[in-house]
């Protein structure tokens, strides 16, 4: 008789609130969590001290001690994650594997080689929704198409939102549901091999400061008020724990009912790009709009060069890229001013910036990534229209008008060791929008 359950943990890293894992303890196997660093994953990354594989690392350390301290195991394989399950089908006696649902098109893929090679064993893959409150289908127009405009499937959105959030649905405690007594024998009993150390994944542990997963009440209170000032601590810094899910989505949309509209309505932009990119993956790697990659860029190496060293001359560029750089963080409004000025003013192919962040944020995440650069660069889904162009020096004296933030990323500034545009506006406004028209009239 069949007797493990696998709970494998991907873009949830946290025990307490997990909807798969939930459902894999009420599955009647003794369930043992795995994760894998997946090698197809990790050898693509170019940093040997990306900070996100480090914070994974630490995070898998301390759902360990948690686990074991309730009678639970985490196993932690390096590796493919066919070549992993293909040793633990002959190592253990696995009845089920439980996770949560990965919408990315490389996850996808994986998931369903996965399914399809336990299968052959008779073993079943069973997926739950956890990541997003709404998913692929569940927010549609009347016709049962995907919705490409963000103001009509918000409002869907809100109208359905407590049946998901309010009562059992909406929450999934382990500890709280079972008594521990319960839950420890609801575990494999297992020998584990150990955590994985960096090194011998071929990475460096990273010193960059992770931000607290625990947000004060009064900011996302105020959230409205001081989310567009960069300057300000305004914004509460959670996208790398939603990135990872080391807080659940369904707990914050919940405080976001409770206290700021408008910190709910971000987390409903995150469930739209997300929906955008299931429903039309060409978005990764190809313009939403097909007629904008007809785009002629100009991709001037120097140029990209001094965007991504925050040496452009224009000062609320440079901070922002240098806060990047520094912090693995930049904020929303910041984020959309350089977007645009690479885009627009240096007339560099949005995918060029896309990958850039993908390296550098913390944060970073396929579907929200992806839409904030198509957004920006006016090929995305309700995106800026292609004429509407940031004037950095606007947005810096709206923004940042007693220049705080400037001065915290960019002491130079004001000095002779400051460098003069690397671009006039007045033109660059111009050759833009005469590329542009270009290439959308045709
Ligand atoms: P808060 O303002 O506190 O918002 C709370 C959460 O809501 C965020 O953590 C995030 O999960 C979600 N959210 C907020 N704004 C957006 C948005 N516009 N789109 C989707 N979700 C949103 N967000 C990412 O999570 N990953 C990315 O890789 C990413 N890349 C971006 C690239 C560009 C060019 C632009 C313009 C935006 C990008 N965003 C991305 C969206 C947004 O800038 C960040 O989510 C936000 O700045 C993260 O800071 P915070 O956690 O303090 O957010």
């Amino acid at each position: 008789m069949k007797d493990t359950t696998i709970f494998w943990f991907r873009r949830d890293l946290r025990v307490e609130d997990n909807k798969g894992l939930y459902h894999a303890l009420q599955d009647g196997g003794n369930v043992v969590g795995l994760f894998i660093f997946d090698k197809d994953i990790l050898d693509d990354l170019e940093d040997k001290d990306d900070a996100r594989v480090t914070f994974i690392h630490q995070r898998l350390q301390v759902m360990r001690d948690q686990l074991a301290s309730h009678g639970g195991t985490l196993m932690v394989r390096y590796g493919k994650p066919l070549e992993v399950y293909d040793k633990l089908v002959r190592e253990l006696s696995i009845r089920a594997v439980y996770t949560n649902h990965d919408w990315e098109p490389y996850a996808m893929q994986r998931d369903q080689a996965v399914a399809a090679f336990l299968s052959s064993f008779n073993i079943g893959f069973h997926h739950f929704k956890d990541h997003l409150i709404y998913e692929k289908d569940d927010v549609l127009k009347a016709d049962g198409k995907p919705y490409t405009v963000f103001t009509p499937y918000a409002k869907v959105w809100r109208s359905r939102m407590y049946s998901e959030l309010k009562g059992s649905e909406g929450h999934f405690g382990v500890f709280d549901h079972y008594p521990s007594e319960t839950l420890k024998e609801r575990w494999a009993k297992f020998v584990d091999e150990g955590l994985p150390s960096l090194e011998s994944m071929g990475f460096e542990r990273s010193a960059l400061e992770i931000p607290d997963s625990v947000v004060p009440r009064q900011l996302i209170r105020e959230y409205a008020e001081k989310r567009n000032f960069p300057s300000l601590r305004g914004t509460s810094r959670l996208g790398i724990h939603f990135r990872f899910g080391t807080i659940s989505i369904r707990e914050k949309a919940r405080h976001a009912l409770e206290l700021s509209d408008t910190f709910l309505n971000e987390l409903i932009w995150r469930d739209f790009y997300a929906m955008v990119m299931a429903h039309f993956p060409h978005v990764v790697g190809q313009s939403f709009k097909a007629e904008y990659d007809r785009i002629s860029w100009r991709n001037d190496p120097q140029e990209i060069k001094a965007w991504k060293e925050g040496r452009t001359g224009y000062p609320i560029v440079d901070a922002g890229m240098r806060e990047l750089a520094s912090t693995g963080f930049m904020h929303n409004r910041v984020r959309m001013i350089v977007a645009s000025f690479l885009t627009k003013h240096l007339l560099v192919d949005w995918r060029i910036g896309e990958a850039w962040f993908a390296r550098k944020l913390l944060d970073f995440d396929l579907a929200s990534n992806n839409g904030g650069w198509q957004w920006a660069a006016g090929c995305g889904t309700d995106a800026a229209p292609y004429f509407r162009i940031f004037n950095p020096s606007a947005q810096q004296e709206k923004f940042d008008p007693q220049s705080l933030y400037i001065k915290k990323w960019v002491p130079e500034w004001g000095t002779s060791s400051y460098p003069i545009p690397i671009v006039d506006h007045r033109m660059a406004r111009e050759r833009c929008l005469a590329t542009y028209k270009q290439a959308l009239i045709k």
